[in-house]
């Protein structure tokens, strides 16, 4: 099988035409299209197809096929644990591409994606690993002495939707895991960024994967909503705003499939009273507006000690200052522009409402001199600002980040906790135990004590309306499995 959607490596990006459906390059059934725009220059930067409802439903009865009839759920886990090794192998060959085709669509620094592309490849290693080595079937034993058989099985057909921020490794998490428990999967990745999905494709093409076990359709969200609507999708994996992945928990409780959610946040970092600020920067630096603040985990208000706020804003605000805006495609560039121009409408109208609400500019709130064209905006940080506030309650998604003060630790943790969200997490101490005994007072399902790690090799996701459901680690796993429980009565 050839593909004819061959992504070229390097800068340039060529537009993919067909679609994975079935084990092989399907040519869409209508003339739909959708075009992008470059974040960098607002010119168009690719026009590809659009899958239809038509070609949806060919993708899930092709997903449906090889899960009913096909070898893949019937497959020892080790057995398609060396289909996911080759996959992972096979996007580890392709990390430069993976990287720009990031950059190019979405405008993150290169310097960054590079930096975090190897993430796609180790999740397809660790899905692999840890098929070989769960219990999908375990021994127990009744009160009578009878044996109970406690078995995990494959969902069935899983639709998994991503977001643009973050494309494949977003999509990894899921396409991995799913297809170790032995699901058969249909992806529909976000309609601006096409281009990692099709190098998955391709990778999961030529590491030979039985047909129709891995799907793609890309669509925007009238596919996407056919996808969770149809009766033989078991489960919905998805990953994007809080907004959308409620509506799609209330499609799916029509007929219970099963939906696991990554969405927004609103996280804190929280500077303890004995916190090192020095020790503090470079994390906070890196995270606090990562990708432009287009990350969910992102750490997007820093709590501070009342009694050092000056001291602290002394040391962060011309760090701020310094960091260097420009062409995402310079290896000197530490922030691009927003996605899309749809993204800096949204960020200004936070910037405007924190003003209106008597926030405190404390640096940026503009567009940066010397970029006429391009979806640019400055890094930007509030002070004075009180946690009922809009833009210290609502996800921004951009580069504006809220200083927030604190009295003491019990009001650092009222603060910390008093948004709808719960994803993500830092807190800063001269004393790590101290700096946990604070973590666990958090409610989040992520957090880092002195910096930031996210590593997709351990569960990641969130509380109350960051969502539901792990993704990494066993944990993202058991996303994908059903339990039975088979009772030896003789
Ligand atoms: P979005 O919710 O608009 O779209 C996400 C995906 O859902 C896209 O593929 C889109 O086409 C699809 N979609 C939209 N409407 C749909 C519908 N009615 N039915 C089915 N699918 C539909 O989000 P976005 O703008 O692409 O991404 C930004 C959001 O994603 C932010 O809120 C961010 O916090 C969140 N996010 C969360 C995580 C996490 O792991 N928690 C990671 C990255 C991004």
């Amino acid at each position: 099988m050839t593909a004819h959607n061959k992504i070229e490596p390097g800068h340039d990006l060529k537009a993919p035409e067909h679609f994975y459906i079935n084990g092989e390059w399907v040519a869409p059934t209508t003339q739909r299209r959708i075009e992008i725009s470059s974040p960098v220059t607002e010119e168009r930067l690719l026009s590809y197809p659009e899958a239809a409802p038509a070609d949806i439903d060919r993708a899930v009865a092709a997903a449906r096929h090889a899960f009913d009839e096909g070898p893949w759920p019937r497959m020892s886990p080790a057995e398609r644990a060396s289909y996911l090794r080759r996959v992972s192998g096979l996007i580890a060959c392709r990390l430069d591409q993976i990287a720009w085709a990031w950059t190019r669509q979405v405008g993150a620094p290169i310097s960054l994606t590079k930096r975090l592309v190897g993430q796609n490849a180790t999740l397809f290693a660790h899905y692999a690993e840890l098929a070989e080595r769960h219990p999908f079937l375990e021994c127990r034993q009744r009160d009578d002495g009878g044996e109970v058989r406690v078995l995990r099985e494959p969902i069935g057909v899983c639709a998994a939707i991503s977001p643009w921020n973050a494309p494949m490794v977003l999509l990894s998490y899921k396409i991995a895991a799913g297809l170790a428990a032995g699901c058969t999967m249909v992806a529909k990745p976000s309609p601006e960024t096409p281009l990692e999905a099709y190098i998955l494709a391709e990778c999961i093409e030529q590491a030979g994967l039985p047909r129709g076990v891995f799907n793609l359709v890309p669509a925007g969200r009238e596919g996407g909503e056919h996808l969770v609507r149809h009766g033989d999708v078991e489960k919905v994996a998805f990953t994007g705003s809080t907004e959308v992945g409620k509506h799609i928990m209330r499609v799916c409780a029509d007929r219970l499939a099963r939906v696991s959610l990554e969405l927004g946040g609103k996280s804190a970092a929280v500077l303890l009273p004995d916190a090192e600020f020095q020790r503090a920067l470079p994390s906070l630096m890196v995270y606090s507006m990562p990708i432009t603040g287009q990350v969910c985990f992102s750490l997007t208000r820093i709590l501070v000690p009342r009694a050092r706020l000056r001291e602290f804003l002394d040391l962060f605000i011309p760090a701020v200052q310094a960091i260097c805006v420009g062409d995402p495609a310079a290896p000197e560039t530490q922030m691009g522009p927003l996605a899309m121009a749809r993204q800096r409408e949204r960020v200004e109208g936070y910037i405007a409402a924190g003003r209106a609400a008597g926030a405190r500019l404390a640096c940026g709130g503009g567009r940066p001199r010397g970029f006429e064209r391009g979806y640019f905006i400055e890094p930007t940080v509030f002070t004075d600002v009180s946690p009922d506030m809009t833009i210290a309650q609502e996800e921004i998604f951009g580069p504006v980040v809220c200083v927030i003060a604190y009295d003491d630790e019990d009001d650092a943790a009222r603060k910390a906790n008093a948004t709808p969200y719960g994803l993500n997490g830092a807190v800063y101490s001269a004393d790590p135990e101290r700096a946990f005994a604070f973590a666990r007072r958090m409610r989040t399902g992520g957090l880092t004590v002195n910096g930031l790690i996210v590593d997709p090799k351990h569960p990641f996701g969130g509380y109350g309306q960051s969502g539901m459901g792990r993704e990494g680690g066993p944990e993202g796993l058991e996303n994908y499995l059903e339990v039975k429980t088979v009772h030896m009565a003789g």
